[in-house]
């Protein structure tokens, strides 16, 4: 059972209990695949974001649920490998973010420099994050 204590900016995700949070309305119909993407405008979803958990998005209601396999891109907090995309406008990898560092950037700053990260502002549809 859940606490009924959560309110509608941080409901707790369905299948593993980790507080959600809320997504742009633009976010989840831009990264599920296609198939899904009506079904992504039909109400708001939430973002799961334990590393360990399945789900990516689920809805308000709580019965609609898009897994790491209804999403068209991998996700960061729940993959390990360093192919993996941290900053989804510019196409920064986990990999290109720790060679920075390995080759000298030591703050947010100089790895963004070095890397390009941050420099999108296309977050709201190219991160599942929507931020
Ligand atoms: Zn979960």
């Amino acid at each position: 059972m859940y606490c009924n204590n959560s309110t509608r900016d941080d409901l707790r995700c369905p299948r593993c209990g980790a507080v959600g949070r809320k997504v742009p309305a633009e976010t989840v119909p831009a990264l599920v695949l296609p198939a899904y993407r009506q079904l992504a405008r039909s109400e708001s979803f939430f973002l799961c974001r334990s590393s360990h958990c399945p789900i990516v998005y689920f809805g308000e209601n709580r019965q609609t649920q898009f897994s790491r396999h209804s999403v068209s891109v991998p996700v960061w907090f729940k993959e390990t490998g360093d192919d993996v995309l941290i900053c989804y406008c510019s196409g920064v990898t986990r990999g290109d973010i720790r060679r920075s560092v390995l080759q000298g950037a030591r703050t947010p700053a100089e790895v963004k420099k070095a890397t390009g990260a941050g420099d999108g502002g296309q977050c709201l549809t190219k991160n599942p994050a929507g931020a």
